[in-house]
């Protein structure tokens, strides 16, 4: 339950992400979109304000050539006035513009008369200044002063009807896509926008009146008066400083004004422009800007996301880790606890099997025999189901490891089948050995885990076979330069359904189990059998009828140590070993000493029983300590030392018998009570510096002909 909610939380804090994320890039994208507009407009402007610059200076040319053309004829009136009339018609430009020529006063002295009051900028140039005056709805006055000798003469004076001043002064700005006029420092209408007045010439004469004048006026100033205000102070304001500018208005019309201040008069151009029109190019970079842009993002969203999900993959395959660390070490904890119980179930076990012997021994009474017989098989196979666990555990804990030796295939083979002679003899089974003469004697490899296998699929044979024979045949082969032994085991007995064949090496699985319900098994034997034949590399075959029998084949690749061929003295074995004989004691010595030393008092009980019958005089104790008070006071002929001890271990005891000073036992010979009986272990022991090793159980006739090997010959008694 808690991962799915922390899988729900991980996935809203994911969302939460991605929405963060997707409002980040909005919010980047707005503030790039304006920033590259605030840009775009910055440019604008930039580029409008010098474009009313040059603008200006057409206009600027315009009232230049005006006043050329004014110089050009007062020249001719100075030398002489009586041409003055053919120059005027001459210098006229439309027929409503007049001209004349004024005398101190305003009197008209030739040409047309003007209201001199109306334009008070004509006193100007009787002061000598050349100068431009527009009277609202009437027209624009230029004037220069006409020099006598050093004194102003008279002023002449050309002006232009209003509705004439866009034709003569009207300029074209952006190709006509923008509009262009000449207002007062007011913004008063001057020079009338040319679209304006584009839009009067198209319309009928009618329209030319004063009221349409009026309107071209006044349309300018109406139709954006609202809309320009801000925008217009703007200019008004920059214009102070500057002598041209230029104002971006907007986005609804996005148009730009400009202006730009004129040299004559008081007056300044003014206009207007699509934004489009300036910016034609540059929107398309900044579009394309802003896809790049988009294009980027959505590619960091892409990769984002990727590494969301690579994140939240790596997560997830952490808290697999995590589980698989988990239930690896709930089940080593498992493993562990098989193991130490298995452990701990062994030593009363091996209590009963030694007390047991002992009855055997000594008993001989039929009836007890009989009954001691019985509690043996029973423990027994206790011992064997134990040990089934403990080996299963130690599959599943990973911990059975293959250690390879030499061994002699006579030995081993000796060994396994006497094992199971006798069980087929009890179940009156007939009994077959089939070994091929020419094997090598010889061989590399785990014999432990090789009499294993062996023993439990014999073990198998036998218990599940009512009547007939077993067969075991050994055979060997060279394949690709690798010794193959090949172990059979045939019988005659129930048979496997071939339905059940695959379950038949999982853990726990047994078979038929109505049919078996009288049989004694944990269903775990060919799981650890078929453990052990992997792992040395060897292959397991299950042939079966049901009804009729099995037979079990086992291959293992081998190194050859000794090729040897091993012979045919087999049958003579066989028979030899299948009485059971009464115990007979091999040796006494009853003035042999013997320390014994094990914290469990009944496996000392046990083995100070399985040696009484030799005599020799044995001194226990539980513990380390205990050991080295003994060896300090007395020397003794033979140490039997358990290793797995509470306190000092069996190891450490051993260092301080061989180094203690005042140790009397330096070079008695210590043999190693263990329980860790696996291939390999007696070359550590004696590395250790162990004389020898006794594997756990302790059997009577082992520790017997342990003492007989290491106590001093002249110490025992024949007989
Ligand atoms: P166990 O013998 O302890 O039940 P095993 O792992 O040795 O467990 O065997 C698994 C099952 O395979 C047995 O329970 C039995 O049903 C079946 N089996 C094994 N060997 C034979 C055989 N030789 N003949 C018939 N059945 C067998």
């Amino acid at each position: 339950l808690s991962m799915k909610n922390r899988k729900n939380r991980r996935r809203y804090g994911i969302i939460k992400g991605v929405i963060l994320f997707a409002l980040a890039i909005v919010l980047v994208g707005i503030f790039m979109n304006l920033r590259l507009r605030s840009l775009l407009v910055n440019y604008m402007e930039k580029q409008v304000a010098e474009q009313a610059l040059v603008l200006a200076g057409q206009a600027e040319e315009r009232f230049r050539l005006e006043f050329q053309q004014l110089e050009n004829i007062a020249k001719h009136l100075s030398t002489d006035m009586s041409d003055f009339e053919i120059h005027m018609e001459h210098a006229k430009q439309g027929e409503n513009m007049t001209m004349g020529l004024l005398a101190l006063g305003g009197n008209v002295v030739a040409g047309d008369s003007i209201e001199y009051d109306d334009y008070p900028v004509l006193q100007d140039a009787f002061r000598g200044k050349q100068v431009i005056d527009f009277r609202k709805q009437d027209g624009m006055v230029f004037a220069i002063p006409i020099f006598h000798g050093e004194n102003i003469k008279y002023v002449f004076y050309e002006k232009y009807p209003y509705d004439q001043l866009s034709e003569r002064f009207g300029l074209i700005c952006y190709q006509g896509k923008g509009d262009v006029g000449i207002v007062t420092s007011d913004f008063e209408v001057v020079v009338p926008f040319s679209k304006d007045s584009d839009r009067l010439e198209n319309n009928d004469s009618t329209l030319k009146s004063d009221s349409s004048t009026n309107k071209t006026q006044n349309d300018f100033i109406k139709m954006h008066a609202d809309a320009f205000q801000t925008s217009l102070a703007k200019i008004r304001e920059q214009m102070q400083v500057n002598n041209a500018t230029a104002v971006w208005v907007g986005s609804n019309p996005s148009l730009i004004l400009f202006a730009a201040e004129l040299p004559v008069g008081d007056y300044i151009l003014l206009g207007y422009v699509d934004s489009g029109v300036v910016s034609e190019g540059l929107m398309d970079i900044a579009t394309l800007i802003i896809w790049v842009f988009g294009l980027l993002i959505l590619l960091f969203a892409i990769e984002m996301f990727y590494l969301l999900g690579a994140e939240e993959k790596a997560r997830e395959s952490d808290e697999l880790r995590e589980a698989k660390e988990i239930a690896e070490s709930a089940n080593r904890a498992k493993s562990d606890f098989l193991a130490s119980m298995s452990h701990e179930i062994r030593t009363p076990i091996n209590a009963i099997i030694g007390m047991n012997e002992m009855i055997m021994r000594e008993s001989d009474d039929r009836q007890i025999k009989d009954y001691a017989e019985k509690i043996g098989n029973a423990s027994q196979s206790l011992l064997s189901l134990v040990n089934d666990i403990l080996d299963f555990s130690k599959i599943e804990a990973g911990k059975m490891e293959i250690t390879p030796n030499e061994y002699c295939l006579t030995d081993l083979l000796n060994d396994v089948i006497n094992m199971i002679l006798m069980k087929a003899e009890q179940k009156k089974l007939k009994w077959k050995t089939e070994i091929e003469d020419t094997l090598p004697s010889r061989l590399m490899g785990d014999e432990v885990k090789i009499r294993q296998i062996l023993l439990n699929i014999l073990n198998n044979a036998v218990k599940y076979t009512d009547k007939g024979t077993i067969t075991f045949s050994i055979q060997g082969k060279m394949e690709e330069d690798v010794f193959q032994i090949c172990f059979s085991v045939r019988d005659t007995g129930i048979g496997i359904r071939k339905e059940d064949l695959p379950k038949l090496f999982t853990g726990f699985e047994r078979l038929d189990r109505l049919k078996n319900r009288n049989i004694e098994g944990t269903g775990l034997g060919l799981s650890i059998t078929k453990n052990l034949v992997d792992q040395m590399n060897g292959e397991i075959k299950v042939e079966s009828i049901y009804g009729v029998g099995s037979e079990f084949i086992v291959n293992i690749p081998q190194k050859i140590c000794d090729d040897t061929p091993i012979g045919n003295h087999w049958s003579v074995l066989n028979e030899s070993k299948s009485i059971e004989e009464k115990y007979q004691v091999s040796f006494r010595a009853p003035n042999a000493k013997v320390l014994m030393v094990d914290d469990n008092r009944t496996n000392i009980f046990v083995a100070v029983s399985l040696v009484k019958d030799t005599q020799v005089q044995v001194t226990t104790c539980t513990s380390g300590e205990e050991c080295l008070d003994h060896v300090v006071k007395e020397h003794y002929d033979l140490i039997l030392l358990d290793h797995m001890m509470p306190g000092m271990d069996g190891v450490e005891v051993l260092q301080q018998i061989k180094t203690l000073e005042d140790s009397k036992n330096k070079d008695v010979p210590v043999i190693v009570l263990t329980a860790n009986a696996i291939v390999g272990a007696r070359e550590e022991y004696l590395k250790m510096g162990f004389t020898d090793y006794l594997a756990k159980p302790i059997i009577g006739k082992q520790l017997e002909m342990m003492l007989d090997k290491y106590i001093p010959e002249e110490l025992k008694t024949k007989g």
